[in-house]
């Protein structure tokens, strides 16, 4: 497989924010005064360091030479018969700390660096987020502090060891519900107080312009890649490019490779977190976005299988594509989600994980329903391997004795 340095800086991506942020009408930058600073001179620099040739050299090396990039692209001979479509996997699973996550807190700890500062921190909700970010402070020589929910910090305990072996703190948030858009909170209160000394490494498209763009930009290497590959296989572009979201980063980073071409996109939200099908228009996190909210506007909390997909809100660009019918949101329910978390074991011999399995659960259902035809082209972005989550899974199969 060839994948040349200029094949993949070639800019497939004609969708940008305007000068303010924003995806026609959501997006933008909604901080407090002490916060504006922060992020105009974190816009300023991405913009200048994501131009230049050093920089970008270096990042794309490292996540070569450390991170284990390209991934590849796997054809599901097995999982295809059954289907009746042909289905690709875009190998997330594959990278360095398993999943996609590994992009985007490289990107952003070398850019801390190149703006002189020495400390990171970071919000995380099941941990793999703050895994990542401690694992690029680790390797960068950065200092590293990640906010959890003690709700969160509970459940994924192994995942707080894990921050604190790779030399990080780990801060318990007891405000609010105590998971993840609670740490969110904490961690934008903390830059406020020591934005001179740390970069806040934002796990997802979502936040304040700049993040959302940024974070796209950092994951489009992944359908970039996918474009490229998926040619030289097949001499085409995919009928359907699929991935799962959570804020959105993995679809985002996914999509960005093939919004020029004829491929349908679709993201596949958790049915218990899923902002774009059941949301309604609202401000969170810095951002204007889809949200799950109540009639006053509180936050509802997500509920899902997959803990990484627990975010009630979704990245501004998501609801652009959405808005302009570029790319189509569903749902996938838990039920689903684990028969495809089998299903892709069963017939492949790869275990995905939860989170990636909302996106084979929606192709399962489509190519049963007809919607997509048969021996069509399907991508589906593995997001990340799902070695997590076979404890999960099998408490749920023995408590609900669940035949498989
Ligand atoms: C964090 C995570 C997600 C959800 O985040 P996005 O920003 O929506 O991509 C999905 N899959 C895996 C494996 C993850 O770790």
């Amino acid at each position: 497989m060839t994948l040349d340095k200029t094949s993949i800086d070639k800019n497939f991506y004609p969708i940008k924010p305007d000068s303010k942020g924003k995806f026609g009408q959501f997006g933008g930058r909604f901080v407090p005064e002490s916060l504006v600073n922060a992020c105009q001179e974190l816009e300023i620099a991405f913009n200048k360091y994501w131009n230049d040739e050093d920089f970008k050299k270096e990042y794309h090396d490292l996540l070569h030479y450390y991170g284990g990039r390209p991934t590849p692209i796997t054809y599901c001979q097995n999982l295809s018969e059954k289907l009746g479509c042909r289905l690709w996997l875009k190998r997330e699973d594959l990278t360095h700390t398993g999943s996609h996550k590994i992009n985007n807190v490289i990107g952003q700890a070398l850019l801390a660096k190149r703006m002189g500062k020495t400390h990171l921190i970071a919000e995380t909700g099941a941990g793999q987020h703050g895994v990542a970010t401690a694992t690029a402070a680790a390797l960068l020589g950065l200092k590293c502090k990640v906010y959890m929910g003690a709700t969160d910090a509970k459940r994924q305990a192994l995942n707080v060891f894990r921050m604190k072996l790779l030399g990080s703190e780990v801060e318990v948030v007891n405000s609010g519900s105590k998971t993840l858009k609670d740490a969110v909170n904490e961690a934008m209160r903390a830059w406020v107080s020591q934005v001179d000394t740390t970069h806040y490494c934002l796990g997802s498209v979502m936040g304040p312009h700049p993040f959302p763009f940024m974070v796209r930009e950092f994951q489009s290497i992944i359908g970039k890649e996918a474009r490229v590959q998926f040619k030289e296989l097949t001499n085409s572009d995919p009928d359907y490019v699929v991935a799962c979201v959570g804020g959105g980063s993995n679809a985002a980073g996914t999509f960005a490779g093939f919004l020029d071409s004829e491929a349908k996109l679709v993201g596949v939200e958790a049915a218990g977190g899923a902002a774009l099908s059941y949301g309604t228009l609202g401000v969170v996190h810095g951002m204007r976005s889809m949200l799950l909210q109540d009639e006053s506007g509180q936050i509802n909390e997500a509920h899902s299988i997959s803990a990484g997909l627990d975010y009630p809100g979704v990245g501004p660009e998501h609801a652009y594509l959405q808005e302009i019918k570029r790319a189509t949101y569903v749902a996938a329910e838990d039920s689903q989600v684990l028969k495809a978390f089998i299903l892709l074991s069963k017939t492949e011999g790869i275990i995905p994980a939860l989170e990636s399995a909302h996106g084979l659960a929606w192709i399962v259902k489509a190519c049963s329903s007809g919607e997509i035809k048969k021996g069509s082209l399907v991508v589906l972005t593995l997001s990340g391997r799902g070695d997590k989550d076979v404890q999960q899974v099998l408490e749920i199969i023995e408590e609900k004795g669940y035949a498989f």
